[in-house]
């Protein structure tokens, strides 16, 4: 098939939810893809900042093949040994000392949102039960992660949604401490909030989260799911803040491109969830396990860590010397870049996508995902074409 017949095929039979490019891409190395027609693209996306270690990677391309070819899947009545290590890894690393796998990171929210309920009730009564997510957040597409999505234009069509979550805006902390009462169990939040535009949430405001998390004795939750995984520079993003959340949800880069969802618990939570109160039927699935353990063991070591950051501020640099780009956001290679006035990210991302070049936007801004792995030749090569697009 070429780009134009799958196109055509996609649209006769795939759901129309998404408004996809007009890109069909078969293979890919590093962060080069290529199409039907063996044109190449330089990803700035990594599939949603999912590829952490970009296309077939040859160690992670291994060690989910031979997985594959031992033992793909078996039921949550059984122990392997994939879901054990990654989990094992996880907890030694951050701290954390238990965690549940599931395939998405609404799922993983879900997971999350399920542990600060049952805690809240369990602890302070039937009535506490409502999480404080903010606005301008994403949680992701179930009703309840829609719920607890801090955005108008998510909460239509699918009514009733879930009750129970009140919303607060980033930064605010006197609208914070006016929401907190009897019936609050948990916040939730993203440290860089990046559907909603690479907008990172203000440390002060961050601080005060945990802190009334403590005082009162609230499920204090991190969805990780974009900004974990080493993207921000440090393995996780709540590193960089300073705090020590109750629960994190991941998802996302974990996998290395399979699915995969992580609930990560720390004493206080880890028994919230007890036999036949959660579940999933690939949750822990030993292939995509497979694959999250060969990312975590790259993406944890310092020296790799080191490069992702000394990536991100050569992309940085690069992208505040484009003129019509006003400033950049984010933390590490969670980038977002705000367009000169009369510039829609939209329009400058299909240009890019016909010139050569795959970048996301969220909001008004373009949005920057590459690879961990990508190298500084596909970084300017990029670049070249994000200037050459902007110059218009
Ligand atoms: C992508 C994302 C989700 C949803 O993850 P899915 O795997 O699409 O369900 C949730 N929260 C954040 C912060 C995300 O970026």
């Amino acid at each position: 098939m070429n780009s134009a017949d799958i196109q055509k095929k996609d649209s006769q039979y795939i759901a129309n939810t998404y408004k996809r490019f007009p890109v069909s891409l078969v293979e890919g190395k590093g962060a080069t893809a290529y199409d039907a027609e063996g044109r190449e693209y330089v990803d700035f996306t990594s599939g949603i900042g999912v590829n952490a270690l970009g296309y077939a990677d040859t160690g992670w391309t291994k060690a989910v093949a031979d997985q594959a070819g031992r033992l793909q899947h078996v039921s949550n009545l059984y122990s392997t040994m994939p879901d054990v290590e990654v989990a094992e890894k996880l907890c030694e690393y951050t701290g954390f000392s238990k965690v549940f796998f599931g395939n998405s990171g609404a799922e993983a929210n879900e997971g999350a949102l399920k542990i600060a309920r049952k805690y809240g009730i369990e602890k302070h009564g039937e009535k506490c039960n409502t999480v404080i997510t903010l606005k301008n957040s994403f949680h992701g597409r179930t009703i309840t992660t829609l719920s607890a999505t801090g955005q108008d234009v998510f909460h239509q069509f699918f009514f009733p949604f879930t009750e129970g979550f009140k919303f607060v805006e980033a930064g605010n902390i006197d609208e914070l401490h006016d929401a907190i009462d009897d019936t609050v169990c948990g916040i939730m939040l993203e440290l860089i909030q990046g559907e909603g535009g690479v907008v990172p949430v203000d440390q002060a405001f961050v601080t005060e989260v945990a802190r009334i998390c403590e005082e009162k004795d609230l499920v204090f939750v991190v969805d990780e799911i974009q900004t974990g995984i080493s993207r921000t520079g440090t393995f996780l993003c709540y590193e960089q803040f300073g705090v020590e959340p109750d629960v994190v949800s991941l998802a996302k880069g974990l996998g290395g491109g399979l699915p995969i969802g992580a609930v990560m618990m720390n004493q206080k939570t880890e028994d919230v969830l007890g036999f036949g109160q959660h579940g999933s039927t690939f949750g822990g699935n030993p292939v995509s396990c497979a694959g999250a353990k060969y990312v975590l063991d790259q993406v944890m070591k310092p020296e790799f860590l080191e490069e992702v950051n000394k990536k991100a501020a050569y992309m940085k640099e690069k992208l505040e010397a484009i003129p019509q780009i006003e400033f950049t956001t984010g933390l590490g290679l969670m980038m977002g870049a705000e367009l000169q006035n009369g510039l829609v990210a939209g329009e400058v991302a299909g240009k890019c996508a016909q010139e050569g070049l795959l970048v996301l936007t969220a909001k008004t801004r373009l949005r920057f995902l590459p690879p961990l792995t990508i190298t500084y030749d596909e970084i300017d090569r990029g670049m070249e074409i994000l200037e050459r697009v902007l110059k218009g």
